[in-house]
């Protein structure tokens, strides 16, 4: 049978060879002492990227939000967020649960972004009724769209000018980056850190489209990272020969950024294949992620077509609103040989 292509997720990446040759030789030390040489040089090397202080290695993307958000914020505080954020919706309350910080979650524009008005609105008076609002998270890319930097650059503003931190979900912020390069004619690097540079802190994924196996870097300034460094312990993040896997992030950020706009040329060379099938709705994408909507007749058929696709070795997710995500195993190949069962799929 010809090889699985796993559209679910840019999570599902194995580690190159040259990735594990990097794991096996990488020195090593008792993180929880701060004496992984290899685990200090990914920190410093995000600091530098993003043009951050500091930085801490996590084993999630989960963890690395609840640190930031716990860090930014005292029990009985809120954060503002939207509504299919993932540090809202996707991480099992752990922030109100763990922290006694309630998020105020805010509808999304359909760009994806926070209306200014609602963000303002959203705000509490220092009164005894309400929690405090301390803390406005946002996330880019969000559902694969970019926030817009004029955007990101105005709700940033409101934030301080309100007193509030801000925090950035950019588990796919090189994604975002790699997109905004294309717009502004930059690059993947520059646009990172412009991006991250709007905000008190930032949270990445190196385990999505980087290619890692494992690990997310919360970055902001010393004495936030010197919180969360308190949080991560707590939550059971203190990890000793860690350098392993840093060593994977490490590779990763030097060698995985570039390659992040063939993952999007392949979403588009997908979402191009599927605009003029009938029964399907294609959302052009701008990252790594192809959002398909089964309509009319189609959209009981979303389970079917996943079956289908599944015993032909094509993976993806969803019902009614089905999700292909790109990334370093998928080529133009299985983009091709996906679009052609899912054209003959509905030919039957
Ligand atoms: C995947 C993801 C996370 C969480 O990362 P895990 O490592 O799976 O815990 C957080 N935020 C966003 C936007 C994500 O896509």
């Amino acid at each position: 049978m010809a090889q699985i292509v796993d559209l679910r997720s840019d999570t599902v990446t194995q580690p190159t060879a040259a990735m594990r040759s990097a794991m096996a030789s990488a020195p090593l030390g008792d993180d929880v002492f701060g004496d992984d040489p290899t685990v200090n040089a990914l920190q410093e090397k995000i600091c530098g990227l993003l043009g951050f202080e500091a930085a801490l290695f996590v084993p999630s993307g989960t963890q690395s939000n609840l640190c930031a958000i716990l860090s930014h914020c005292q029990r009985g505080d809120e954060y503002i967020v939207g509504q299919f954020a993932h540090c809202y919706r996707w991480e099992g309350g752990g922030a109100a649960v763990f922290g006694s910080v309630q998020p105020q979650p805010l509808q999304h524009q359909a760009d994806g972004t926070l209306s200014l008005e609602d963000i303002e609105a959203a705000i509490k008076p220092d009164d005894a009724h309400f929690a405090r609002t301390r803390l406005l998270a946002l996330e880019n890319t969000l559902g694969g769209k970019l926030l817009p930097q004029s955007y990101i650059e105005q709700a940033t503003r409101l934030a301080k000018d309100c007193g509030l931190a801000s925090h950035l979900d950019g588990a796919r912020l090189f994604n975002g980056a790699t997109a905004q390069a294309v717009l502004t004619g930059s690059d993947v690097r520059k646009e990172a850190r412009r991006i991250a540079g709007c905000f008190d802190s930032v949270s990445v994924c190196l385990s999505k489209g980087l290619g890692a196996p494992v690990g997310s870097l919360l970055c902001g300034n010393r004495e936030f990272i010197s919180r969360a460094h308190r949080i991560r312990k707590m939550a059971g993040g203190g990890m000793r020969q860690a350098g392993v896997l840093a060593a994977a992030g490490i590779h990763a950020l030097d060698h995985h950024l570039e390659r992040l706009a063939g993952d999007h040329g392949l979403a588009k060379r997908l979402a191009e294949g599927l605009k003029d099938l009938p029964g399907l709705q294609v959302e052009a994408p701008q990252s790594n992620i192809v959002f398909v909507d089964l309509i009319g007749e189609a959209r009981e058929r979303s389970t079917e077509l996943l079956e289908y696709l599944k015993a032909a070795g094509i993976l993806a997710t969803g019902l009614y609103r089905l999700r292909f995500v790109t990334h370093l195993d998928v080529d133009t190949a299985g983009i091709d040989r996906a679009v052609a069962l899912i054209a003959r799929f509905f030919k039957n």
